[in-house]
């Protein structure tokens, strides 16, 4: 599946988050700063860093956040973007899992939870798949966005338009908590996820199968 590539000497923490973000820093210094604050805290914390592994954009600086504060970071990227993405060096440890289904799958089983900073498509395709794993009950684990300068706020409209469209329960766009400031994220992000009902509106209607 995947081979560990190093390992260093930080202890594995009790609490592991996973942070999705943009290999790009973004047009706005907001959001760096917003990645360096958050791996500070979270190595203030002694919660652990799950993410992509890379030193490219915002990725690199959560990371290098977390290092600098002597804090675990677990990177897992897939073979085939080790030279795109730059695999950080100085990590805790790397995985490199042997497709990025593998790590996906992997990064998702080592975190306790989940938080979206600013990216692009690869961070929304993460995003989005772990609220449809929570969503099918595949794994119940809290899923904040970390909306810096209203970058979500588009995608939030979206959900809601998918709720009053009647093709996602309001319980399950609510897994997608929202969170302004890195103490509320961590808050939101260290508690238990929402409880939500099955995926299947038209079931409860008796519209299905008909
Ligand atoms: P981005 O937000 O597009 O800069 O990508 C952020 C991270 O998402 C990168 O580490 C990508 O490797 C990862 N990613 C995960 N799934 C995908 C996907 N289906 N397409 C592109 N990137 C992806």
């Amino acid at each position: 599946m995947s081979d560990s590539l190093s390992s260093a000497a930080a202890s594995i923490p009790a609490t592991s988050l996973c942070v999705y973000c943009g290999t790009n820093v973004g047009s706005s210094p907001s959001y760096v700063a917003a990645a360096t604050a958050l791996g500070a805290e979270m190595a203030e914390r002694r919660i652990g860093l799950v993410y992509s592994g890379g030193r490219l954009g915002l990725m690199g600086a959560v990371a290098d956040a977390v290092l600098a504060g002597g804090g675990h970071v677990a990177g897992i990227i897939p073979q085939s973007l080790v030279r795109a993405e730059l695999a950080h060096p100085g990590l805790s440890s790397l995985e490199v899992a042997d497709s990025m289904h593998t790590r996906k799958a992997r990064m998702a089983e080592l975190a306790d939870g989940f938080i979206a900073l600013a990216g692009g498509f690869g961070t929304f395709e993460e995003l989005l798949e772990v609220l449809t794993w929570n969503q099918l009950g595949f794994i119940r684990k809290p899923v904040v966005l970390f909306d810096v300068d209203g970058f979500y706020a588009p995608l939030i409209q979206m959900f809601d338009t998918a709720v009053e469209a009647g093709f996602v329960r309001a319980d399950h766009a609510a897994l997608a908590q929202r969170g302004t400031t890195v103490d509320d994220v961590l808050a939101l992000a260290t508690a238990p996820a929402p409880s939500t009902p099955h995926k299947w509106i038209d079931l409860d209607q008796g519209l299905q199968g008909t």
